[in-house]
């Protein structure tokens, strides 16, 4: 619950000061009057914020548990104003983009499909992520409900699950409308896991299009096959071999030199596909380079460490104080084993399925050994020490051309924690080409050209890389087809393509 004055109370027009003698009252975040709400089967739940792809697929998924619900439009910059115009001040720009984006929607309605306040509040229900913190992320819940108080739905429901307990979270939630239980999670998980791989495959395809529009085209097509399959409880992996057809007919030229450009950061602000970031992953494309983004896939996979090692802590603390064995961590140690096995062996089946062989799922153990010396392991909070262990696996790996970090403006853990130990990591590994850039300190135009500048470095590197190969006269037609993904010590995928074929 967060505190703060009841500052309505302060603002008397007759200029009467009595309010200074009186004590300041807890804000609240309980509707003033009760509210008769619908019941479940009335019930619409939204939510969103994921890739596009994602938050179609996150939406099938849950129609096919009987869930009624709706993804929510992509963020947009009005999304953010309408954050900003009933959000408390002093938030980052994920928290006004989501916010913002609720009550945008809610607004639309009201305003233009003429539903009035009371009947939004009585059937809606807002899905979101809850946890402590330690960053912002922790206010998550009650900036949503001050909103929304403020834009005329007082009483909206928000209904959450802790991102860092997931699949591992049976209990009741207080005002619980949907049964968090391991079905859903997996279902959900699923969903995520598919839209990563789809995204993935996007990313690397749509630089290299012969045709321009075509990947994405084939990509509308997978995610209908995809959506369909959740839908009518039909195979996924079968869904997914069928998607492999789709994009197999989409041409490429990929003797093509282009930058690689890893994007990473905080996790909103890097996942986003919109105006949350200022379009970033387009405008890359657009400049000419091919991304990699990180897939949700990291996120999940981190909060799963995140708990094993809470989990390892706690039972040093027993261990040190001699208590006895506790079960419910054995218990739960079992359920992160298992989680972490059901997320590795659906994202390898569903990879293969659709024809992604060149992607390895992020190793945990080995980013925190990379990131161990620069920055404090126990230290949770936005991507912890992930943005550190990707900057230096990128330059010992040689991964990427250029590293992007992208955080909005004040992020904690990412702006002051993070980019503050990257100066260390560049000045230790000084070939690392790296950006670290915020998304709302900065005007649009400053935002490009400094990704501009930093391109311009790297599409030099991968110019470079490219003639040094012994290229042959003529290139065989299978380094044109999406299903052949050499991996080798070259970063770009002209390099990459040709260095596979000449040793
Ligand atoms: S990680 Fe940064 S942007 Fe994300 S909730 Fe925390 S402070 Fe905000």
């Amino acid at each position: 619950m967060s505190i703060a004055c009841n500052t309505a109370k302060m603002t008397d027009k007759n200029g009467d000061l009595s309010f200074l003698n009186q004590a300041p009252s807890q804000w609240r975040d309980e509707p003033s009057k009760p509210i008769g709400y619908a019941p479940r089967e009335e019930t619409v739940f939204l939510s969103g914020g994921l890739t596009l792809l994602q938050d179609k697929l996150v939406e099938a998924a849950l129609n096919s548990m009987n869930i009624n619900f709706i993804a929510l439009p992509n963020p947009d910059f009005k999304s953010f104003q309408t954050g900003k115009a009933f959000g408390n001040r002093g938030q980052c720009n994920p928290t006004y983009f989501t916010v913002g984006n609720l009550v945008k929607y809610l607004q639309k309605l009201r305003d233009e499909q003429g539903m009035s306040s009371e009947e939004i509040v009585r059937k809606y229900v807002y899905i979101t992520a809850g946890g402590c913190g330690p960053c912002r992320f922790g206010m998550y819940i009650t900036e949503y409900k001050k909103a929304l108080r403020d834009a005329g739905f007082e009483g909206f429901r928000l209904t959450s699950f802790e991102h860092d307990k997931g699949i591992f979270q049976g209990e009741a939630i207080e005002n619980q409308l949907i049964d968090f239980n391991p079905k859903f999670f997996v279902t959900l998980v699923k969903s995520v896991i598919i839209g990563d791989i789809l995204n993935l495959l996007g990313y690397k395809m749509r630089p290299y299009e012969v045709e321009k529009g075509s990947t994405d085209s084939a990509l509308a097509e997978c995610k209908e096959i995809v959506s369909q399959a959740f839908l009518s409880h039909k195979s996924l992996l079968q869904a997914m071999w069928k998607c492999r057809t789709v994009l197999e007919k989409v041409k490429l030229d990929r003797i093509q030199v282009k930058p690689k450009v890893m994007v990473m950061g905080e996790f909103w602000a890097a996942m986003t596909e919109g105006d949350g970031n200022y379009n970033l992953h387009r405008f890359l494309e657009a400049e000419g380079a091919e991304c990699i983004p990180q897939p949700i896939l990291n996120r999940l996979l981190l909060s799963l460490w995140e708990a094993e090692q809470a989990l390892n802590q706690n039972e040093g603390l027993a261990a040190a104080h001699s208590k006895s064995i506790d079960f419910a961590n054995v218990k739960k140690r079992l359920l992160i084993r298992a989680g972490k096995a059901a997320v590795k062996t659906h994202f390898t089946l569903y990879a293969k399925a659709v024809g992604l062989h060149d992607y390895e799922i992020p190793n945990m153990e080995k980013l925190a050994e990379l990131a161990r010396g620069y920055y404090t392991l126990e230290c949770s909070g936005g991507e912890g020490h992930l943005e550190v262990a990707h900057l230096i696996e990128s330059v010992k790996h040689n991964l990427a051309h250029l590293v992007i970090s992208i955080k909005p403006f004040g992020c904690m853990p990412s702006s002051a924690v993070s980019d503050g130990i990257q100066s260390l990591v560049t000045s230790r590994y000084p070939q690392a080409n790296f950006l670290s850039i915020e998304t709302s300190g900065e005007g649009a135009a400053n935002f490009y050209s400094r990704v501009q500048m930093a391109l311009f470095k790297a599409k030099q590197s991968a110019k470079e890389e490219y003639e040094a190969l012994d290229i042959p006269e003529t290139i065989p037609e299978k380094l044109n087809h999406y299903l052949y993904q050499p991996k080798n010590e070259k970063a770009g995928t002209a390099a990459q393509l040709i260095y596979s074929i000449t040793v």
